[in-house]
């Protein structure tokens, strides 16, 4: 089922998870156990990150390095598919721009079609560990903005081979990636809304955000979009603090801030147990907070900390 059916058909807040695949050489076992404490929520569906592959030097036993290419969380698609067989729940893959050409894209979407997947999330994705900058594949789409074209034309019946006749159309659901404070690389938020209004334009069918831990940031963002004519559902993402390291790891890896009353009583944890307390209250609050307001959805990133968005859930249902 759409990601949008599910709003649309629900009567109170959704809840949803975002997972990350199992690292290469670890069994999906390992990604079960991390979902079994959360299935009890009844998570309206789950989504699935991609993870491109990266360069990485690796040191000869002759002392010299030899640059190697490496993946190490593959298996999105086939993720979603063992995730809706196991647990009877829709799956959201993460599709990106990097590393893809866009015969490669057809053949995915296909696939993910295929699998019955109803739901993709599209993106552009980050620049490879060896780039500056992002870098689109050679024959792939430079903005996430193109890729959703590309799933819109799919769901037209439009593939690239126009040689093809009498196509089967494609019914994904697109979700895009929306910025509340701001995409690190938009010069300012009025350019950022304007590439987002863009997407939408294109068939976007939601926005799901990157984290906030300051609700007045997502409520500042909604209004403006609305008032940029953007009119579909938000969806705001959420992540726990769990230690005092993520204290200046987030705001340089997600170019976001974090609130100073949130920072001061994160600095006087003495371990990293109180810290876990102080974000898992955190999160309840901002929960709260937000399903008072009428959010569609509280999509939670997991990350390592099942039982932590566990705990903060039951005490939302
Ligand atoms: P875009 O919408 O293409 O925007 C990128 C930048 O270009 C923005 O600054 C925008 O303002 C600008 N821009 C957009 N269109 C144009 C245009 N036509 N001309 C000029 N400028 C333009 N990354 C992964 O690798 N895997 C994942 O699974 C993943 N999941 C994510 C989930 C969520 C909810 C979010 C918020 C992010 C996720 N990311 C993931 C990270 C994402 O790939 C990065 O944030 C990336 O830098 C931007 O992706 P985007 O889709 O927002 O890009």
């Amino acid at each position: 089922m759409k990601v949008t059916d599910h709003i649309s058909q629900a009567k109170d807040t959704l809840i949803s998870f975002e997972v990350l695949p199992p690292l290469k050489g670890k069994g999906i076992e390992a990604l079960y156990n991390h979902l079994n404490p959360l299935m009890e929520f009844k998570p309206s569906f789950v989504n699935v990150t991609y993870h491109r592959s990266e360069h990485v030097f690796k040191k000869r036993a002759d002392g010299s390095f030899e640059k190697v290419v490496i993946r190490k969380r593959p298996g999105t698609e086939s993720i979603c598919a063992a995730i809706m067989n196991k647990y009877n729940v829709d799956t959201v893959p993460h599709l990106i721009c990097g590393g893809f050409n866009i015969n490669e894209t057809e053949d995915a979407l296909i696939n993910l079609r295929y699998l019955g997947i109803d739901n993709v999330l599209v993106l552009r994705g980050d620049a490879a560990k060896n780039e500056t900058a992002f870098e689109p594949e050679p024959g792939g789409h430079k903005y996430a903005n193109e890729l959703l074209k590309q799933v819109a034309n799919l769901n037209a019946g439009v593939y690239l081979d126009d040689d093809l006749k009498g196509t089967h159309k494609t019914e994904f659901c697109i979700g895009v990636a929306g910025y509340p404070e701001k995409h690190f690389e938009a010069p300012n938020m009025d350019t950022d809304l304007q590439y987002l209004k863009a997407k939408v334009d294109a068939g976007a069918d939601y926005i799901i955000t990157q984290m906030f831990f300051d609700n007045k940031k997502y409520f500042a963002f909604v209004d403006a979009c609305r008032a940029a004519g953007i009119n579909v559902p938000i969806i705001p993402g959420l992540k726990p603090i769990y230690s005092k390291k993520q204290l200046t790891i987030l705001p340089k890896t997600f170019h976001i801030d974090l609130p100073s009353d949130l920072s001061n009583e994160v600095l006087k944890c003495k371990t990293d147990e109180e810290v876990e307390k102080v974000g898992a209250e955190w999160l309840l609050a901002q929960s709260r907070e937000l399903k008072a307001y009428g959010v569609p959805v509280l999509h939670y990133y997991t990350l390592g900390r099942p039982n932590l968005i566990a705990g903060v859930v039951k005490q939302l249902v």
